[in-house]
Formats: C-alpha cells, sequence, structure tokens
C-alpha cells in the first residue's frame, strides 16, 4: 500500500474540520464525521489518504473526461505557466492559447456556432447567458423581452444567477432566490412525476409546458429557454424521446432563443460532442465548463452562435467579463484536453464502445428488487431506488436511503452519487470495459448491501 500524503489522516480531517467550509454541506455534521481526504488521481482511480483506491463513478463532478493524471496536460500547463502565466483579454488585447482555444471550439461545434465568451466556470457562463440574452433583445429594440423560462429540479450553477436558473428549491430558500424575472416550468421527469401517463404522453405534456408558458407570460416578454440536454444534478434525468422534437418545434415557431446547458452533456458525455447535437436541438446559445478542460483547471464559456454574434456586433460595448476570462493557462489545459479526446477518438468511444457495453450492464441493475429503474444514455446513468416494485412509489424520509446507499458504496469503493433516493453515475469517457465490469459489480454489491439492511429494518415492500 503507497501513502501518497505527509499526514495522517486524523490530522487531516481535524485541519478540514476546523478550516475549510465545504460547498453544499451541512458544515456541523461533516465535521462530526470527518471527511474523507483523496490524496491520488489515475485514470478512473482515486486513492484515499488511507491509501483505499476507490473507482470515480463521477468522473470528480462529472468533468474528468479524459480520466486523472494525465502528464501531457501537466506538460502543456507548465509550458504555458512558463511562456505567460497570465494576461488579460479586456483592452485589445488577446494571447495564442485564447485564440487557439476558440478556434478549436468552433471548429468542433456545429457550423452556426464559431464565437466563444470565456469565463472561469459553468456558473459564470450562466451568469454571462443571462446579461447576452436580454442584451440581445434590447439591441433588436425589443428590450420587454426579459423573462427566462427554466426547469424544475434544473442545475445552472451557484452563482445567483446560475441559481435563479436553476430549480432546486433548497437552493432558492437561501439568500432570497430566484431573482425576478426567471419563470419555472415542469422537468420531464417520468419516473417521479410522470403519473398516469405513459412515457411519450408526458414528454409531450411538459414540453408543451414551455409553450403553454410562453402563451401566459406573453411571446412579447420571453428572452429564452435554458435547459440541460439531459439534468445532471437533478438526477441524471433523461426525457422521453417525444420531449426534445416538440421543445425544438416551439423554439422554431416562436421568437425566443433557446439556451442549451452543456457544461455536463457537452465534450463526448452522450456520445457527440454536444448533448443538443445527440437530442437533434438548434440552440442559440451553449455554455460550456466541466469536460472543457476535464476538470484539470477552472475554465468555462458560452458559445454563440452565429444569429447571436451578428446581433451582440450592433449592441456597441458589452459591459460584461472576468479577470479570468480566457485565462492562458487554463486555455492550455482545455487544448490539451480536447487535442486528447480527438486523438483518442473518447466522443466515438462513447458512442460505439463504452457506451453502450456499460448500458447493456447498467440496464440489468434494473432487475434488482430495489430498483425500480435503471436508464443510460451515453455515459451518464441513475437507478431509481423504490421500496415496492413495479410501483414507483418512493421511500418515506426523503433521500435517506439514497445516502445510505452512496456510504455503502463508498465503502464498496465506488463513487456513486445520491440525488434524493436516485443513485447516478457519470464516470470518465476512458473507463475501460474491465473497469466498467467492475462498476457495475461494485454497484450490485452495493444494491444488495443496501436492500438487506432496508428489509431488516422493515422499510421494504
Ligand atoms: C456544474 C454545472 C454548472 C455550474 O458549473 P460550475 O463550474 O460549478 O460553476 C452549470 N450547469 C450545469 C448543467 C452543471 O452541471
Amino acid at each position: 500500500m503507497t501513502l501518497h500524503n505527509k499526514y495522517p489522516t486524523a490530522h487531516y480531517r481535524a485541519l478540514d474540520a476546523a478550516h475549510h467550509v465545504h460547498p453544499f454541506s451541512d458544515t456541523r455534521a461533516l465535521n462530526a464525521e470527518g471527511s474523507r481526504i483523496i490524496v491520488k488521481g489515475e485514470g478512473v482511480w482515486l486513492t484515499d489518504s488511507d491509501g483505499n483506491r476507490i473507482l470515480d463513478g463521477m468522473a470528480g463532478l462529472w468533468c474528468v473526461n479524459i480520466g486523472h493524471g494525465r502528464a501531457e496536460v501537466a506538460e502543456a500547463v507548465q509550458r504555458q505557466m512558463l511562456e505567460l502565466s497570465y494576461y488579460n483579454t479586456f483592452f485589445k488585447t488577446s494571447h495564442p492559447p485564447a485564440i487557439e482555444l476558440a478556434a478549436l471550439l468552433a471548429e468542433i461545434a456545429p457550423a452556426r456556432f464559431n464565437r466563444v465568451f470565456f469565463t472561469g466556470s459553468g456558473s459564470e457562463a450562466n451568469d454571462t447567458v443571462l446579461r447576452l440574452v436580454r442584451t440581445y433583445w434590447a439591441t433588436l429594440g425589443k428590450p420587454d423581452k426579459q423573462v427566462i423560462v427554466a426547469r424544475r429540479n434544473a442545475y445552472h450553477g451557484s452563482t445567483v444567477a446560475g441559481a435563479s436558473l436553476g430549480g432546486m428549491g433548497p437552493m432558492h430558500k437561501q439568500g432570497g432566490l430566484p431573482i425576478p424575472g426567471i419563470h419555472h416550468i415542469a422537468q420531464p421527469y417520468w419516473f417521479g412525476e410522470g403519473g398516469e401517463m405513459s412515457r411519450d404522453e408526458f414528454g409531450l405534456w411538459a414540453a408543451r409546458e414551455l409553450e403553454k408558458a410562453i402563451d401566459a407570460i406573453g411571446e412579447d416578454k420571453i428572452a429564452a429557454f435554458i435547459a440541460e440536454p439531459i439534468q445532471g444534478a437533478g438526477g441524471v434525468v433523461i426525457p422521453p424521446d417525444t420531449y426534445w422534437p416538440e421543445v425544438a418545434r416551439i423554439c422554431r415557431e416562436r421568437e425566443i432563443l433557446f439556451v442549451s446547458d452543456e457544461v455536463i452533456c457537452g465534450f463526448g458525455r452522450l456520445g457527440r460532442w454536444f448533448g443538443s447535437e445527440y437530442f437533434g436541438t438548434e440552440p442559440d446559445l451553449m455554455p460550456i465548463a466541466k469536460g472543457l478542460s476535464s476538470g484539470y483547471l477552472p475554465i468555462g464559456g458560452v458559445m454563440i452562435s452565429d444569429k447571436v454574434a451578428a446581433v451582440l456586433e450592433e449592441t456597441g460595448d458589452f459591459n460584461h467579463g472576468f479577470t479570468y476570462s480566457a485565462h492562458p493557462v487554463c486555455c492550455a489545459a482545455a487544448i490539451a484536453n480536447l487535442e486528447i479526446i480527438r486523438r483518442d477518438k473518447l466522443v466515438e468511444r462513447v458512442a460505439d464502445d463504452i457506451g453502450p457495453y456499460l448500458r447493456e450492464r447498467w440496464l440489468k441493475l434494473g432487475d434488482h428488487p430495489l430498483v425500480g429503474e435503471a436508464r443510460m444514455t451515453g455515459l451518464v446513468g441513475a437507478l431509481e431506488l423504490v421500496p415496492a416494485k413495479p410501483s414507483r412509489r418512493r421511500f418515506e424520509g426523503d433521500g435517506k436511503v439514497g445516502l445510505k446507499c452512496r456510504d455503502f458504496s463508498f465503502r464498496n469503493g465506488l463513487v456513486m452519487r445520491a440525488v434524493g433516493d436516485t443513485m447516478i453515475i457519470s464516470p470518465p469517457l476512458v473507463i475501460s470495459h474491465e473497469e466498467a465490469d467492475e462498476l457495475v459489480r461494485l454497484a450490485a454489491r452495493t444494491l444488495d448491501m443496501t436492500h438487506d439492511a432496508l428489509k431488516a429494518e422493515g422499510l421494504m415492500g
């Protein structure tokens, strides 16, 4: 057993509890329990400070598409650090990494996307989206088109605009969100909210909620509709087949912009470069982050279609930007990452090889007595935990079963995340067949252990 840490686990835990406030965490509960200290990453594997190996079923936070520890990215970053570690792009200046990355993205993206605005994260990308879509309509002489339609249980980041566009109840409860001018409609989550409707009926119904919102609020007031191709943080909500074609029809017929939040689905996750390509929608803007750099350094952006870019040219100054917009070292990391994705054909691999391979095995977990539905598209999947199949009724207790399952999973050496009682995975795109087998084996064992524990507590059936 090789230890990669300088200090023993207890020392790190004590300092972490004393000084570090974690995102999306109950500070007191976490400090009492102590966090797990991750010290090393290689491929799909993590190592903790006690020397345990853990299969990273979530690719960090949906981002490490090329796997952990790729020396080529580190070398590109080091070269760029030594060459030009920082310069801004505000005042009539630019630099090679920003230019090369922008051109590379234009090459990768659908033909009508030829421009990108860089940010430091996905949240900043969606802040940019909010200002961009309103500025677009104001420039066209329609300043009343301000309202952005989004969906309940969507995730668009954690800044004020990102959290407001998102539809997460617990986030809205803190800090006075959402801000005005954002309207949330239903999500296409059939398993949880489909009621008596068939999947396809429900998909159409959920899509037409957009049309109803446009009619109710007034097309002259609506700036844009924003949505993730597949909702990630909301629990890997894969819409019914009828959903996206109907949304695409509505967006074509109505005078609104369509924003496809590609922060998770972009860069190969669904077996295409962008999730909107997988579903055949035609967005006007695409926020990106996460897989853009595989998380090696923080960078995001907004891909801007020619239609929006042409109007933006009429705007004059767009009074918006970040110190770290197009940070040269982050751009260098993103370029190295995209080159690996292209060279190793990771997008094609998800479509034709590892995607179908893992999906076939993952869907079999749907036979487990605890699993009401197993679903997967590309390399993103979910398991719905239920007390009594085939009913879609949920457990009492608001996600306690999911947390129990997540803890078993971690102890078994697999990172699965829990969203309520939905277990989700989103592994690195480089995961091998053997590692995919191992992932499914560990998930099955985790389900067995969770099932046994629930039975012992009398919670099954
Ligand atoms: C993670 C995420 C964001 C926010 O990105 P950050 O880099 O965490 O700010 C936005 N949209 C989606 C769909 C995401 O999954």
